[in-house]
């Protein structure tokens, strides 16, 4: 096994004696092409300059129960880099990794707060990234942590999802403001239509959930495009940047390089959201209409709402103008999708009412009738938004990233 002649006391020694920092990798969100945080991952320089990866030496760690104290040493020296990093962006958001031992005790609520309360940080710039969900459910005092952190206003994000470690039930369970899709899971979409339905599905899963979905290992130009194009939110990999030592995260964020972007994938959320949005609206009525009304409450509860303000497809037309769309292009979208929801909540109260069959059929026939003329409308915004995305690309704004030289490193 790689790193099994480490012992306890050579990390032990290790960790007292500072040789042990973090790198940091770049998150690149997806809307904009920016960088809006990273992830600090930890790195054991020796003294005679080599690095051993966290993979070689954090499972002994792990179980001798010593990775509480590398946390506990570690977490002041990641506060101390966010306050550099706050000094050139302060809404920066660093991601943090800990293990199940670490939410056991309130120690790591407790030195937070204190960071907090000092103002080194704000609850905004670190994100708790944890991965033995399955473990971690299960437990009351862990889960109390996680309810602590949250309360603090600290973001907690499911790390490798897609793999055995983390498990959909616990999606659900705990107060995930995101999920990271694992960089295996990731990496082998380019080889394998199976990974690439996993990651939509995730995708997908988390847009019903609200929650946000940041990819991994994303190595190649074509990976990162097309998690663009399918409404992931932000993305981190070898691709944009490796992890790299505080000082060149610095100098990085100094330049604020641009990575692709496009507003794409956000209006592809919000069409699948709407038509989500159908599905459910349907589903309740075939179930509603086809048992008798004492089993409604034995219904599996949807989360239901008949109102623009409250649907992403309302929300994102909402913010068109940002997007430079003028607002005759998006008037006859706003019109039908209002009276779209109008009859979806028609529809649904026909059916509590159980007033007479034919009722049913005409409310459906217009709330279909609505719902077609919304996915006409979006299809032609979207035809427009893909059509100004490649009069930009030729005219080369924003600047290509190379795209000869990468298409080839990726092939
Ligand atoms: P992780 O949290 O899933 O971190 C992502 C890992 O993927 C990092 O490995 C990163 O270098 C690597 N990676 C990023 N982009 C790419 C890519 O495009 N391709 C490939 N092949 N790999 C990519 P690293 O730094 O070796 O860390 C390994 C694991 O060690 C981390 O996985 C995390 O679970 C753990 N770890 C790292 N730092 C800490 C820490 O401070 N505390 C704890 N408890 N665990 C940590
Ligand atoms: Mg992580
Ligand atoms: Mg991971």
């Amino acid at each position: 096994m790689p790193g099994s002649d480490i012992s306890l006391e050579e990390i032990e020694h290790a960790l007292h004696s500072g040789e042990f920092c973090f790198h940091f990798q770049p998150k690149i969100s997806f809307q904009t092409g920016r960088i809006v945080g990273g992830e600090a991952l930890l790195r054991w320089k020796r003294a005679d300059g080599t690095m051993t990866p966290p993979g070689m030496f954090l499972p002994l760690a792990e179980k001798a129960g010593f990775i509480t104290d590398i946390t506990a040493v570690m977490l002041p020296e990641l506060a101390e880099d966010i306050a550099r990093l706050r000094a050139l962006k302060s809404d920066i958001q660093v991601a943090f990794n800990v293990s199940a031992l670490d939410l056991h005790s309130p120690y790591l609520v407790k030195m937070l707060r204190s960071f907090i309360g000092n103002q080194l940080i704000n609850p905004g710039n670190i994100q708790i990234e944890i991965t033995e969900t399955t473990f971690v459910s299960q437990n009351d005092r862990i889960h109390a942590t996680l309810l602590d952190l949250v309360a603090l206003g600290i973001e907690i994000v499911m790390d490798d999802f897609g793999t055995g470690y983390s498990s959909l039930d616990v999606l659900s369970q705990l107060p995930f403001s995101a999920l990271k899709l694992d960089q295996g899971v990731v990496g082998r979409m380019s080889n394998d239509s199976k990974n690439t339905h996993i990651v939509r599905s995730s995708l997908q899963l988390a847009r019903e959930l609200s929650i946000k979905t940041i990819a991994e290992g994303v190595e190649s130009e074509g990976v990162y495009t097309f998690l663009l194009a399918s409404g992931c939110n932000e993305a981190q990999g070898f691709w944009m940047s490796r992890p790299v030592p505080i000082d060149d995260f610095i100098s990085l964020i100094k330049q604020n390089p641009k990575w692709p972007s496009s507003e794409l994938g956000f209006l592809y959320n919000a069409w699948v959201n709407h038509l989500s949005y159908r599905r459910k609206v349907m589903d309740t009525v075939y179930t509603m209409t086809m048992t008798p009304p004492e089993e409604w409450p034995n219904m599996p509860k949807l989360d239901l709402r008949h109102s623009p303000a409250h649907c992403r497809l309302g929300q994102w037309y909402r913010d068109m103008s940002r997007a430079g769309f003028s607002e005759d292009s998006y008037k006859t979208l706003e019109n039908v999708h209002r009276e779209m929801h109008a009859a979806g909540d028609v529809l649904l109260k026909t059916v509590k009412a159980q007033i007479d069959t034919e009722a049913v059929i005409a409310a459906t026939n217009d709330f279909l009738r609505f719902s077609e003329q919304v996915d006409q409308e979006v299809s032609r915004i979207v035809a427009l938004s893909f059509a100004e995305g490649l009069r930009k690309r030729d005219h080369g704004n924003p600047a290509p990233a190379t795209p000869s030289s990468s298409r080839d490193a990726s092939a």
